[in-house]
């Protein structure tokens, strides 16, 4: 999971456990005699410049992705010649480069469109972010409203100048779109009128029409082709409907001056098969497909980044190998590959090692698992909470194969205590199930003969760190004195 370690840090020390590097660290010797921070200056530096093995850092090269860059930048170049570009739509899974290679193309469109001045403008937005159409069309909106007044002061700097010209010298005006300087200030004017009208769209509180229409009034103020670049769609499709995009998609049936083509990406296959059939095949007009990558292009993708990230000869020759080994196994994500990289680095220098190793990277790949698991855990529905719980309970307890019966009695139990409703086993066996899926368990069906058949569980995670999750959230904290209900299961 791509964090940063300062938010990860923040995080844990606001809660009762610890999944600092220093416990994956196997030694970890004290500087009392020293000053606090000689100790950690002694080391030698490891890191050159760490922000580029950062997820905010866009590279400006993206090897092993040229295919898709040219698609991209193939059908956007109709932008420059003043076209609509058609629509597109990217897929791939997480890691694959998607973010990184779309912002590459919007910034190279956006600095030739200067160089040839030609009106085109890239807009963003990160659906996880934003992710109402109320909010997304405020943002596009105000955006476009931001860049009409930079239009409009430009364009009465350049008519008062004019007006200043002709009244010394009328034969200024000679080829231009006024006979007179009183033209000139009408048309200022105007200009001075719009300026005054367009109102920014507050964070909320408007009728979604109004934003909708405040949005179409802004960008079709002048000629000017609009990229309106979707990332993480599927985010928006799955909390707020295909409403935004139909409205985006039908857009340029109505405008006079400008011209609007949509960019969704969507690390979610199958997302189109919840939009509208004409949201789904306008938006498709394209479609770029970017997969994941294998061990070989993730160690050049690494190999680029570490030259840059990392002081000459700090790591040993299996680190990249071993990196893009591990992450090739997790659906050829480069942000893990990354991820993994900068973190055994980190570890490097704490242990005040002369370079990273192997070791490193097999304890990074550790952390960034626990970080993970408990991202995951922290962040599940109460339900499912208090299933896993339940669960950690009857292990805690020495029971061997849990099955799903045992887990419900004690589920039911822990939601009477913490007056939780108490949904039915079938939902429960489907909650086991999700953690299942999400790695946190393992559920086995066996057979029971003529009894059926059952679910045996088992925790596939760390169990002290998990439970102390559990423990972090506060309705689940409340349930004090937990033998009891481990015992009561005997008497069902
Ligand atoms: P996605 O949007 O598909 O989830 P990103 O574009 O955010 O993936 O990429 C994840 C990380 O990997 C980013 O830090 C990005 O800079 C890096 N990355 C991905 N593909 C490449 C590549 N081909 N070359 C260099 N860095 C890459
Ligand atoms: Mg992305």
């Amino acid at each position: 999971m791509a964090q940063d370690r300062s938010t990860s840090d923040r995080r844990a020390a606001g809660r009762d456990f610890d999944v600092d590097l220093d416990d994956v660290l196997a030694e970890e010797d004290s500087g009392a005699e020293q000053g606090l921070f000689d100790d950690l200056l002694s080391g030698k530096p490891i890191f050159d410049n760490k922000e580029v093995l950062r997820p905010s850092y866009t590279p400006h090269e993206l090897p092993h992705r040229n295919e898709q860059i040219n698609k991209m930048a193939t059908i956007l170049v109709a932008a420059l010649r003043g076209e609509t570009p058609s629509n597109i739509l990217i897929y791939g899974k997480t890691g694959t480069g998607k973010t990184a290679s779309a912002k590459f193309v919007s910034q190279e469109l956006e600095r030739t469109s200067e160089k040839y001045d030609v009106p085109c403008k890239v807009e963003y937005i990160n659906c996880e972010v934003t992710d109402t159409q109320y909010r997304v069309l405020a943002q596009l909106a105000n955006t476009f409203i931001e860049k009409n007044q930079e239009y409009i002061e430009d364009r009465l700097a350049e008519l008062t100048e004019l007006a200043r010209a002709a009244r010394d010298d009328p034969n200024v005006l000679e080829g231009t779109a006024f006979d007179a300087v009183s033209q000139i200030e009408m048309e200022k004017a105007d200009l001075e009128s719009d300026k005054a009208e367009m109102e920014p769209v507050p964070m909320t509180g408007w009728p979604t029409d109004r934003v909708y229409n405040t949005f179409f009034d802004a960008v079709d103020y002048v000629e000017r082709v609009a990229v309106i670049m979707l990332d993480e769609i599927d985010k928006l499709v799955e909390k707020s409907g295909d409403d935004t995009l139909y409205n985006l998609s039908r857009m340029n049936s109505s405008l006079d001056n400008s011209r609007v083509s949509i960019i969704g990406i969507s690390n979610d296959l199958k997302f189109t098969d919840f939009l509208d059939p004409r949201v789904k095949s306008s938006l498709g007009e394209e479609e770029i497909v970017f997969p994941p990558y294998d061990a070989n292009q993730l160690r050049d993708i690494l190999q680029h980044r570490a030259e840059t990230a990392f002081k000459p000869d700090a790591l040993s020759e299996d680190v990249i190998p071993l990196c893009a080994a591990f992450a090739a196994q997790e659906h050829g994500d480069a942000r893990r590959a990354l991820d993994l990289l900068r973190t055994a680095g980190e570890l490097s220098e704490r242990d005040k090692a002369e370079e990273v190793t192997e070791d490193h990277v097999r304890k990074a790949q550790d952390k960034i698992e626990l970080d993970r698991v408990v991202e995951v855990v922290r962040t599940l529905p109460t339900q499912s909470k208090l299933v896993l719980y339940a669960i950690i309970l009857l292990e805690k307890h020495g029971v061997r194969n849990v099955n799903t019966g045992e887990v419900y009695n004690i589920y039911k139990r822990l939601c009477d205590e913490i007056e939780a409703d108490v949904l039915t086993q079938r939902r429960v066996t489907d909650l086991i199930s999700e953690l299942d899926m999400l790695g946190i368990v393992n559920a086995v069906v066996v057979s029971k003969g003529r009894y059926g058949r059952t679910k045996e569980i088992s925790l596939s995670v760390p169990i002290d760190e998990t439970e102390a999750v559990l423990q972090a959230d506060s309705r689940i904290g409340d349930v004090d004195d937990i033998a009891p209900f481990v015992q009561a299961r005997f008497d069902t």
